[in-house]
């Protein structure tokens, strides 16, 4: 019989109960017992619902205080020295403090976990002696059997993967790692196959990177002695994101069940499905409902695809399941009280993904009549969801098809737009700019607040929003800042302000998805063709520029960005729809310079985690992004100056794309990445005009002027002096309005500093 599976599930709760559970505990309102009881009570509603909702498979262990990984580091004891961890289980404190710091350490570092947006805490290995301090699948298990009289299937992070995204360790120090924690995992799987555990979850997404054949030896060789004198446990080894790598090294691993992503890369899989069989003993896990997007499956698609998979599998050894865990998608569709009907009957979070598993599952162990009335209904939403006008507008089709998509070239090459900018501008060497936002204090909230709600008018919230401006013009003149800002006070978040503005999005309630920690974000949903409306920054930033003779940085969100932040439909390529964004900037962008502002900059910090997980994928992504980007900004005059930002770095492995992007300017984030950047320049020559972040927004401390001169002085060593720009290395909307001005009257102080090392007089 095909049995139904669950590879994770959302943490956060139908209200994120779970976020308010941790803040309010490291605000010091509750104690340490309530938000463990608060988080227990929230992590078996979450099993509860899927026992409830007939799931066979159901995942345990995936439930986390901040991050998963993290979770692993501690059962482990990867602790790094600096959180004086004594050994033993890891308290509350020294597992916060690993995620957020403390006020003698700084947290561990945090990245992005594959290409999702969920971002996990890195572990640190430092030559230290790992330990089993805890046996948390184990306790998850029990607390969900005693509980509820759920048979879980306890889930833990795979070594490979744990060592693959860890830092601090060279590769002379690989071999003595993996000794080191193959006894540790052994105990793990020990304990759960005494307790009667009948499968284990082991994720290794690793597999679906690019990995060498040689890294695959060494995964098969982990596996042969990780499950030495463990017959009685099955384990299930879960890939996702991708197809994987090595298909048949992979399904011959000496495990019980392989879980492959059919929705991501699934192509691939099938593929090599088809073409390579799956041996007769194993169980295959098949994910084939998209456990990262919230579109509603077509399930007789996806009955083909089934029936298709079928002919290598037996039913009885058939799961299916979401392509991933679904903690990259809200909870429920309940809670949408808003939206469209037609939209929103096109919508499946995870309880929705949950039931369309059900239906699948009963079609094929009770034939598909006994769940006719579920099919039908399925089709009936999907064809009058794409029966919408809205999702397939012939002026925007006609627009995309054109040759403004191959063509778009500034008119003059970089060099000579260079000195016509200067002749312009006239800025003096190292000008001085920042990224865009200043403080959203809580009055700036509460005011775009009582105007959502109707408490105070247009007229009062426009005045309100001028008057910021204003201020913070004046503060800016005031500093000696050369290159001047609006300060965004209009916009709650970068993408959510054009998103509304423009024509194919929706917005939700509650649709929240975790982020980092308790942070949780509600990207919105690209439902159908994105196209201009109405000019979006185009007053803010002439009114800021009328109150000064300096220039002042007109400022949007680029296509990528936006993109790569929101929930996208599926029926068109990521490509095509990021080009409809594109040429919708690319009006603003023109409405802009038609209004007078001649330098515009477009924000793309989220370019580089569309990045595929393959490598020999990356070349085809960066190249429609890079053209998206160009396609948005290619048609201005050769004075206007278009400036990019991005933050987190990175950007040795693609310094060339990022010269393609044929922005003017630049500003990135360096201050975290430890020159490792200014580095790369050495190798490559960039010629454009560029902005090192000089300190990090993200503490609220001063930076002192040395540290901001250091920065500067290690940048001018690869980079020519009339490139170079000084700018924090974010927006500043996170800081408060003191820190702000103390830390840039540093920078601009610094900027002085180098300027006479320089030998040049400013005026
Ligand atoms: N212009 C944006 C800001 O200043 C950029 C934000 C970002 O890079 N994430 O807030
Ligand atoms: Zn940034």
């Amino acid at each position: 019989m095909v049995k139904s599976s669950i590879a994770g599930y959302p943490v956060i709760g139908e209200n994120r109960e779970w976020k308010r559970a941790l803040e309010a505990f490291w605000s010091k309102k509750t104690s340490v017992e309530e938000l463990l009881q608060t988080t227990k009570e929230i992590r078996l509603a979450n099993l509860k619902k899927q026992q409830q909702a007939g799931v066979d498979q159901i995942a345990v262990g995936d439930f986390t205080l901040y991050d998963r990984v993290l979770d692993t580091s501690a059962m482990f004891g990867i602790i790094p020295a600096r959180y004086n961890w004594q050994g033993g289980q890891v308290s509350t404190s020294t597992y916060f403090s690993m995620a957020r710091g403390n006020d003698d350490a700084v947290a561990s570092e945090m990245t992005k976990w594959f290409n999702t947006n969920y971002h996990y805490i890195v572990p640190e290995y430092e030559g230290q002696r790992f330990q089993l301090t805890e046996n948390k699948p184990l306790a998850a298990y029990r607390e969900a059997k005693q509980e509820l009289g759920i048979e879980g299937k306890p889930v833990l992070l795979g070594p490979y993967t744990l060592l693959k995204l860890s830092k601090g360790y060279e590769e002379k120090d690989v071999p003595s790692i993996i000794l080191q924690l193959i006894p540790l995992y052994q105990k793990v799987l020990q304990e759960l196959q005494d307790e009667g555990v009948q499968w284990v979850q082991i994720d290794e997404p690793i597999l679906c990177t690019s990995i060498t054949s040689d890294e695959m030896k060494a995964v098969t060789e982990i596996y042969s002695q990780l499950t030495k004198n463990i017959d009685g446990l099955n384990i299930l080894l879960q890939t996702y994101f991708d197809s994987v790598e090595h298909y048949e090294d992979t399904i011959a691993l000496p495990v019980t069940g392989i879980g492959l992503d059919f929705v991501h890369g699934g192509d691939k899989n099938l593929e090599n499905l088809n073409k390579i069989g799956f041996p007769k003993d194993k169980v295959l896990a098949a994910g084939i409902i998209d456990g990262r997007n919230i579109w509603r499956s077509d399930l007789d698609a996806k009955l083909i695809l089934l029936e298709t998979i079928k002919q290598q599998v037996k039913a009885e050894k058939l799961w299916i399941q979401p392509s991933s865990s679904l903690l990259h998608v809200p909870v429920t569709v309940r809670s949408e009280k808003k939206l469209d009907t037609t939209i929103l009957n096109a919508l499946a979070f995870a309880d929705e993904k949950i039931k369309e598993i059900n239906i699948l599952q009963a079609a094929l162990t009770q034939g598909k009549d006994s769940v006719s009335a579920d099919l039908k209904q399925n089709k009936e939403s999907l064809v009058a969801f794409n029966a919408l006008p809205a999702r397939k507008r012939p002026d925007v089709r006609d627009a995309t098809s054109g040759s403004i998509l191959s063509d778009s070239k500034r008119n003059s090459p970089f060099t000579e737009r260079k000195v016509k900018q200067q002749e312009k501008f006239q800025l003096p060497l190292l000008p001085t700019t920042t990224i865009g936002s200043f403080p959203q204090t809580p009055e700036v909230r509460a005011t775009r607040n009582k105007w959502r709600k109707g408490e105070i008018t247009d007229q009062q919230y426009k005045d309100f929003v001028n008057a910021e401006i204003k201020e913070w013009i004046d503060i800016q003149e005031d500093l000696g800042l050369d290159v001047l800002v609006h300060g965004e006070f209009e916009r709650t978040d970068m993408v959510e302000y054009f998103g509304e503005k423009l024509d194919g999005f929706v917005f939700t309630e509650k649709a929240w998805v975790q982020s980092y920690g308790s942070r949780c974000v509600k990207p919105p949903i690209i439902f159908g063709d994105v196209a201009f409306t109405e000019a979006m920054t185009v007053e803010e930033s002439v009114y800021a520029k009328s109150l000064t003779d300096h220039e002042v940085k007109g400022m949007l969100t680029g296509p990528v960005t936006i993109l790569n932040w929101s929930f996208v439909r599926d029926d068109l390529s990521r490509e095509a729809v990021t080009n409809q964004i594109a040429l919708a900037l690319r009006k603003e962008i023109e409405s802009l310079e038609a209004a007078g502002i001649h330098m515009i900059q477009v924000d793309e910090p989220a370019l580089r985690e569309g990045l595929p997980l393959k490598k020999s994928e990356w070349k085809q992504y960066l190249d429609w992004a890079v053209n998206a980007f160009r396609v948005s900004t290619a048609s201005v005059e050769d004075t206007t100056q278009i400036h990019t930002h991005m933050c987190y770095c990175d950007f040795n492995h693609f310094i060339e794309a990022i010269s393609d992007l044929d922005a003017d300017v630049i500003s990135i984030e360096t201050s975290r990445s430890h020159g490792d950047l200014i580095e790369s320049f050495n190798s490559y020559h960039y010629d454009k005009g560029i902005g090192l972040g000089v300190y990090d927004i993200h503490s609220p401390r001063v930076p002192a002027v040395e540290e901001m001169t250091e920065i500067i002085d290690k940048g001018l060593e690869v980079l020519d002096p009339s490139q170079f720009w000084i700018n924090p290395d974010c927006g500043l909307k996170t800081r408060k309005r003191e820190e702000t001005v103390a830390a840039l009257k540093n920078m601009v102080i610094a900027t002085e500093v180098a300027r006479e090392r320089l030998g040049v007089t400013v005026k």
